[in-house]
């Protein structure tokens, strides 16, 4: 969705508000997807000479647990304001992704600060234990601590009576 900011400022008559829908499905994202549409909403009003702009949206991820590989679902509710000037579309540096006509590109604003909000590790609980080294399940499992954390202590001397 393309929002005409320097229409907004040179016609202003109240505040803007206008709904989007956004596909990411087919993105790049790091360690997670966005399969489902992305809904939000902008709005802009002007105070005084700068713009408020403000976004908000609702993204679903679904990624693999950084510990068990389980699948994540996971929803995030974004809200960013921005202070617009008037002519900040001709700066090179502008944070927002303008066009040289003042056009704001609102979808890929949207892509950005889902990549700023989402974390790259992901987890389907806090206290995942994660995969069991032993058996590969999901801990627990049922597998003893011993069986998981080293060789039985007397096999060791075993062995270390073959190897010498
Ligand atoms: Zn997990
Ligand atoms: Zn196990």
């Amino acid at each position: 969705m393309i929002l005409d900011i320097r229409r907004i400022f040179e016609n202003y008559a109240g505040p803007v508000e206008r709904k989007f829908e956004a596909d990411f499905s087919q993105d790049d994202f790091p360690g997670y997807e966005v399969p489902q549409k992305v809904e939000g909403m902008v709005s802009a009003v002007l105070e005084g000479r700068i713009l408020v702009l403000t976004l908000r949206e609702t993204a679903g991820i679904t990624a693999p647990c950084a510990r068990c590989l389980d699948e994540v679902r996971q929803e995030f509710l974004i809200e960013r304001t921005y202070d617009i000037r008037e002519g900040d579309w001709q700066d090179e540096e502008a944070e927002l992704p303008f066009t040289p006509e003042g056009r704001l590109d609102v979808t890929q604003l949207a892509r950005e600060e889902i990549l700023l909000e989402v974390p790259s590790v992901l987890l389907c609980s806090d206290d995942c234990l994660g995969l069991c080294p032993v058996c590969g399940k999901r801990r627990p499992c049922g597998c003893k601590p011993q069986e998981e954390d080293a060789v039985d202590p007397r096999l060791s001397v075993l062995k270390q009576l073959l190897t010498d």
